[in-house]
């Protein structure tokens, strides 16, 4: 029990936020409180002056005055009271129970040796002064009560003994009184401070709990990484202070590769565990510096003070550790991460535009191959101005008018006869001229203009179909938006069901990553298509990255193998992968154009390896219309360009 008296008094087990909350309204009474005892010793030292000796009425409440009004000012102006920290009001508080005993003692020692001297009346003036004092503090050190407690004691117990020993009954009677107020006081000030107790913990409780929200709130449930939230928070603050410092700062989104696939494949469960996983190896590869985010789906982000070459190694070690296999319920998964990085100043000012940029970096890793990094640079800038300009001209296009479609032919056999056309969109603007179609047909899509410009190209198409040999069949171009919206799929076939063209001559073409972006959409259009009786190819065949496996679940008719194939056919390399492509085709009974046959070595090429159907520009040229029917009627003299080299190897 003493033990834990003196535990209590030594402020030994105090919380830290109940001591800084104490002392911090103790600032504010401490002071009056010295006040007090400086106004009540003045006013009972002049009263006996010429009673009791001087240095009993000058030099003792002067020395006592003194110390209280240092005291009074520490408190109020002193730097190191100012800004006490938890443990510093610790000793503060401690020193203030020390001292405030030994100056209770020093006073109340002082007051009853005066009364000594003089008469009545300052006698009562004594007997006051003590009881005054003793409440003012005890109503002062409210919220100490270590100190008010000692300083109850030390004052009323000599007070007690002073007055009972004595025979006048008043002081006798004064004493007493003095004795039961003080103890209903003390009461009071014990609930008060029981109360105070429970406000505080109560309130760093709700502030720890406030806190605790804050982290959850930017926690990414999955990962345990920051969040999107706080990347963005955190970025506009380093932002911030990288603008002030006059230091770089490199923002990256790094994006998986193949996770949708895995998650299709394999499940919900398996996709998390794999995101888990890539959290904890990018994580490992972080520095303390590095701020890494999962910013949401299969998309990370991260920032860090590095400058443009060094952030670009950093993004491509991360894209390294993603192209190593993981290991989850004892399957082997191979994915991978693209990355782009913009860095502060040079690739953006704002949060938002150096996210922007690095998106837009992170699209051309994705488009070059995948499993790298790709710095925002001027050349970026340039093609986004550019960009830019072309979504506004397309915006306030007139596409009726400004819109065309070209046909290249599509040729077979040795003797490459004609089996068909492929419809290609030419688009002539009054001022920027003509604007290639690989360009506007993704600004397009991104703008929310592709709809329609499908339709009004089509429709183009097919009017030109019905004006050539009904033995010639069409091929017309799908976007990725077309093939993964019902709407537009829908709108289609309308649109070809009431042309006066049998369905049967029409192929839509589209490419693998417009199958991958939503594949059961991507599916049923297709199904839909061919129920209407048109056919279906896969375009740019290669150039996607999971090809094979898609082939064998989508109802195709044929496929287009891109022109990147045929241009490296002549080396072994190249002219095995075409091999193995081909031979895969004819397991799979599929037909096979090759797109893209400029010259007559790579036909030759390509007839060693059984191709028999062929696109490019040793054949002919895309073309307008009307220039494909005299072509078309100029065609025996022109075979001789394209049969030669064919007979010969056939
Ligand atoms: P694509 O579907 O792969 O079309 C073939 C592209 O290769 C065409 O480019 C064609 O002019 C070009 N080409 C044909 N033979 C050769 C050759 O021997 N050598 C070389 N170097 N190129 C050859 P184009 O017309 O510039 O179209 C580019 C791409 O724009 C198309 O690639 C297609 O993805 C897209 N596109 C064109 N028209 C449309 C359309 O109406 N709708 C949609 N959604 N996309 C279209
Ligand atoms: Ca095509
Ligand atoms: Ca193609």
């Amino acid at each position: 029990m003493f033990r834990n008296l003196v535990i209590w008094l030594t402020l030994r087990h105090a919380s830290q936020d109940m001591l800084l909350a104490q002392f911090k309204e103790l600032r504010r009474q401490i002071p009056m409180l010295y006040a007090l005892l400086s106004v009540n010793a003045l006013a009972v030292a002049y009263t006996h002056v010429g009673y009791a000796p001087n240095w009993m009425t000058i030099y003792v409440p002067g020395a006592l005055i003194s110390v209280s009004l240092y005291r009074m000012f520490a408190w109020w102006f002193s730097a190191e009271y100012r800004n006490a920290d938890a443990e510093r009001a610790k000793i503060l508080l401690q020193r203030t129970i020390l001292l405030a005993d030994a100056l209770a003692a020093a006073f109340v020692s002082w007051a009853l040796m005066l009364n000594s001297y003089g008469d009545a009346y300052e006698h009562a003036h004594v007997a006051i002064f003590i009881a005054i004092t003793v409440i003012g503090c005890i109503f002062c050190l409210m919220k100490l009560p270590q100190a008010a407690l000692s300083v109850t004691v030390i004052v009323t117990v000599p007070y007690l003994l002073y007055y009972g020993v004595g025979q006048n009954t008043v002081f006798v009677a004064i004493a007493l009184n003095i004795l039961l107020v003080t103890l209903v006081m003390v009461r009071i000030l014990m609930n008060s401070f029981r109360s105070f107790t429970q406000l505080i913990l109560s309130r760093s409780e709700t502030e720890r709990l406030g806190r605790e929200n804050l982290r959850l709130a930017h926690t990414d449930a999955l990962t345990g990484l920051p969040n999107r939230r706080y990347f963005f928070l955190e970025l506009s603050e380093r932002l911030e202070a990288a603008r002030l410092k006059g230091s770089p700062l490199a923002i990256g989104i790094l994006d998986l590769d193949r996770f949708k696939p895995v998650n299709d494949t394999f499940g919900h469960v398996v996709g998390d565990r794999l995101l888990e996983q890539v959290g904890q190896r990018l994580g490992a590869l972080s520095g303390a510096d590095v701020v890494l985010s999962r910013l949401g789906g299969d998309e990370f982000g991260f920032f860090v003070e590095l400058s443009e070459k060094d952030a670009r190694a950093l993004g491509q070690s991360f894209c390294d550790s993603l192209s190593e296999p993981f290991q989850i319920n004892g399957l082997t998964i191979a994915i991978g991460g693209s990355c782009g990085v913009a860095v502060f100043p040079d690739g953006g000012s704002t949060p938002h535009e150096l996210f922007d940029h690095a998106d837009y970096a992170l699209y051309d890793s994705k488009s070059a191959g995948r499993g790298t990094t790709t710095l925002y640079s001027a050349a970026h800038e340039t093609r986004i101005q550019s960009d830019r300009a072309i979504e506004a001209a397309l915006r306030t296009a007139h596409f009726e008018t400004e819109m065309e479609v070209h046909l290249q032919p599509i040729v077979r056999g040795p003797d490459a006869r004609v089996i068909g056309v492929e419809a290609l969109a030419r688009w002539t603007h009054p001022v920027l001229g003509n604007v290639r179609p690989d360009l506007f047909i993704v600004i397009a899509e991104r703008a929310g203009l592709i709809h329609d410009l499908t339709l009004v190209l089509l429709r183009k198409a097919l009017s030109a179909l019905e004006k050539l040999p009904a033995t010639l069949d069409l091929s017309f171009n799908l976007s990725a938006h077309n093939v993964t919206s019902p709407r537009t799929a829908l709108a289609i076939v309308a649109l070809v069901r009431n042309a006066p063209i049998d369905p049967a001559r029409l192929t839509l073409e589209l490419t693998e990553t417009a199958v991958m972006r939503d594949f059961e959409v991507a599916r049923r259009s297709i199904q839909m298509f061919r129920a209407m009786g048109a056919r279906v190819a896969l375009d740019d065949f290669g150039t996607g990255y999971s090809s094979l496996s898609h082939l064998h679940r989508l109802p195709i008719d044929r496929i287009k193998i891109d022109r990147s194939f045929v241009r490296d056919c002549a080396n072994p390399t190249g002219f095995s992968i075409l091999a193995s492509i081909l031979a895969l085709c004819a397991s799979m009974n599929l037909e096979c154009v090759v797109e893209g046959v400029e010259d007559a070595e790579q036909l030759a090429v390509l007839n060693t390896l059984g191709c028999d159907c062929f696109q490019g520009y040793l054949f002919a040229k895309p073309m307008p219309p009307q220039a494909l029917t005299a072509w078309l009627a100029e065609r025996p003299a022109l075979d001789a360009v394209a049969t030669p080299p064919a007979r010969r190897l056939g």
